[in-house]
C-alpha cells in the first residue's frame, strides 16, 4: 500500500507535488484566476494507470480527492487532500467511419472541432471551445445549438472511469449502462474519467453570430426578443445578455466601457435561410453591431466570445421553466439600462426542442422540462464574497416565480450564493445517482 508521497511519485509518470515545490503553483492553476487551490498533493497524471495510482494512494490515506482539467468549472479552492488535474491526458482520435472521437479527460473542445473539421464533423460544444470535454459533458453541457442538436452529454456513448476503489471501469450502452447513464449530465462523483467517446454530427453549413444593441434599445430588444422565443423556429438556437464592457485598453473601442445587450443565434444551415430566420431579430430595435453570418464551426467561439482566461470569475446559474414580460421587467430592473448592479453580465439562454428530448438509454441530465438558462457573471474580485452573493439572493428572489425545479450541473448556483442547492434533474435522478455513488465510492473519496 502506498502512503507516502514520495512512493507516489515513483510510480507516476507525470509530476507529483507538494505545497512550495517548483512547479506546484502552476500545476494547480486553472482557468478562474479568483481561485487558487492549495491541496496537499497535486498529481499531474499522464494515463489511466496514473489516476489509478492516485486514488488508491488518497484510499490508503483516507483524504478527499478533486479533480481538474482546465479550471472553468472552479467556484471554490481546493484546500485539503490530493488534485488529480488530468490536462496532459489530451488524446483526440476521431473515427471517420464511425462519425465518433475518442477524446482523453484533458482536452478541450477546440481540440475536437479541430480534428473533426478536415472530415466535415463536429462535437456538440459549448460556447467556449476552451472549456474542458468530459467537464462539460457531466454536467450536461448546452452550447450554441442546444435546439437544434441537444445536450452535449447527449453524444456521449463511452468512457473508462477511475472509480472511488481505483478501479478501472467501461461503459458504454451494452457495459455498465448505468454509468453512462450517470455520466451523461448528472455530475454523479463516481471517480476521475479519463476518456470519453463521443458521437460527432455533419455540419456542412452554420450560420451564426451575435447582434449587438446599444444600452438606450436593451429593454426593447429584450421585450421583443422574449416574445419571439415563444415561436421561434426549432432548428434556431438564441440567448441574450446584458453585459457591461470595462472601460479597459483590452476591450475593443466599439465595446468599450458600453453596456450593451448582446443576441447570440446559431442556425446549422446556410446563410440564406439562415438570414430568412434572423429578419425578425434584426428589426426589434435598431442594430449598433451586425456579427451575424456564416461561418465555419472553427470559427464557434465567436458565437458568444467569452473571455479565454485566466481571469476572475463569478458565476451563478438557474434553469427557469417560462420567460414573459413580467420576467423581463423583473430582470431589467437589476441589470437593464442606468442601473448599478455589481454584475458583469446576465444571460439567458433559450432551450426547448432537442433538449426536451431524452436519449436512448436515458440521462440524468437536469433540465429537459426547462425552457430557458439563466445565470449572472461578476468579475471583480472585491465583490465575490458578500457583494454578488446578496446580489443574486435579491435578483433571483425577485425571479422566483420563473424558476425551474430542475438544476442543471453547469448552471447551478454558485457554491456562495443565499440559496439552498437545489436537488437535480429529478428526486427519482437524484436517488439513483445516490445509489450508484454508494457502489462506485463507498468512502466518499470524491464528496
Ligand atoms: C467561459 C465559460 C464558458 C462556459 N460555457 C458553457 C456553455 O456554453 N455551456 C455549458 O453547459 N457550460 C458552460 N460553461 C460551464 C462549464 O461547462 C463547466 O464549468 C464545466 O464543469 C467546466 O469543465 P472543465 O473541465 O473545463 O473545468 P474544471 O474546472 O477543470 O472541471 C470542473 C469540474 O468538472 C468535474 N470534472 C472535470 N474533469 C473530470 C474528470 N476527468 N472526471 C470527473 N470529473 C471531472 C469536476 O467536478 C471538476 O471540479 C462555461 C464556463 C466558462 C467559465
Amino acid at each position: 500500500m502506498t502512503t507516502s508521497v514520495s512512493e507516489l511519485a515513483a510510480l507516476i509518470a507525470g509530476p507529483v507535488l507538494t505545497p512550495g515545490q517548483p512547479g506546484y503553483d502552476e500545476e494547480v492553476a486553472g482557468f478562474n484566476a479568483a481561485v487558487r487551490h492549495r491541496p496537499e498533493v497535486v498529481v499531474g497524471a499522464s494515463s489511466t494507470e496514473d489516476v489509478v495510482q492516485a486514488v488508491r494512494f488518497a484510499r490508503a490515506r483516507g483524504c478527499r480527492v478533486a479533480v481538474q482539467s482546465t479550471g472553468h468549472g472552479a467556484h471554490l479552492s481546493v484546500e485539503t487532500g490530493l488534485l488529480v488535474t488530468t490536462r496532459r491526458i489530451d488524446l483526440v482520435q476521431v473515427d471517420v467511419a464511425a462519425r465518433a472521437a475518442t477524446v482523453g479527460a484533458g482536452a478541450r473542445w477546440a481540440a475536437v472541432v479541430a480534428a473533426g473539421a478536415p472530415h466535415g464533423l463536429a462535437p456538440i460544444a459549448g460556447s467556449a471551445p476552451s472549456v474542458g470535454v468530459v467537464g462539460f459533458l457531466l454536467g450536461g453541457g448546452i452550447g450554441p445549438l442546444a435546439r437544434s442538436h441537444g445536450f452535449g452529454s447527449d453524444y456521449l456513448v463511452g468512457a473508462t472511469l477511475v472509480t472511488g476503489t481505483g478501479d478501472i471501469v467501461r461503459t458504454s450502452a451494452d457495459d455498465n449502462p448505468d454509468i453512462l447513464w450517470a455520466l451523461r449530465g448528472g455530475k454523479p462523483r463516481l471517480g476521475i474519467v479519463t476518456e470519453v467517446r463521443l458521437r460527432l454530427v455533419e455540419l456542412p453549413a452554420l450560420y451564426a453570430g451575435s447582434l449587438l444593441f446599444e444600452e438606450t434599445h436593451i429593454e426593447a430588444a429584450l421585450r421583443a426578443w422574449i416574445a419571439w422565443t415563444a415561436q421561434a423556429d426549432t432548428r434556431v438556437t438564441t440567448s441574450a445578455a446584458i453585459v457591461r464592457f470595462p472601460p479597459l485598453d483590452s476591450v475593443p473601442p466599439p465595446l468599450r466601457g458600453r453596456r450593451l445587450l448582446a443576441l447570440r443565434f446559431a442556425y446549422p444551415g446556410d446563410a440564406t435561410e439562415g438570414a430568412r430566420l434572423a429578419a425578425p431579430l434584426r428589426a426589434i430595435a435598431p442594430v449598433y453591431l451586425d456579427m451575424l453570418d456564416a461561418m465555419p464551426i472553427a470559427d464557434v467561439a465567436r458565437i458568444f466570445n467569452d473571455p479565454t482566461g485566466p481571469v476572475p470569475a463569478w458565476s451563478s446559474g438557474a434553469m427557469l421553466a417560462r420567460a414573459d414580460q413580467d420576467f423581463a421587467s423583473a430582470l431589467l430592473r437589476h441589470v437593464g439600462a442606468g442601473t448599478d448592479g455589481p454584475f458583469r453580465a446576465a444571460e439567458v439562454r433559450h432551450l426547448g426542442e432537442a433538449t426536451a428530448r431524452d436519449v436512448v438509454g436515458g440521462s440524468a441530465v437536469g433540465g429537459r422540462g426547462a425552457l430557458y438558462t439563466f445565470a449572472l457573471f461578476g468579475a471583480n474580485p472585491t465583490d465575490f464574497a458578500t457583494v454578488l452573493p446578496d446580489a443574486e439572493a435579491r435578483v433571483v428572489g425577485d425571479l422566483a416565480g420563473w424558476l425551474s425545479p430542475e438544476s442543471n450541473g453547469n448552471f447551478a448556483p454558485h457554491p456562495s450564493a443565499r440559496r439552498p442547492g437545489s436537488p437535480g434533474a429529478t428526486p427519482a435522478v437524484d436517488a439513483k445517482l445516490v445509489d450508484l455513488r454508494r457502489r462506485y465510492d463507498p468512502d466518499r473519496l470524491f464528496d
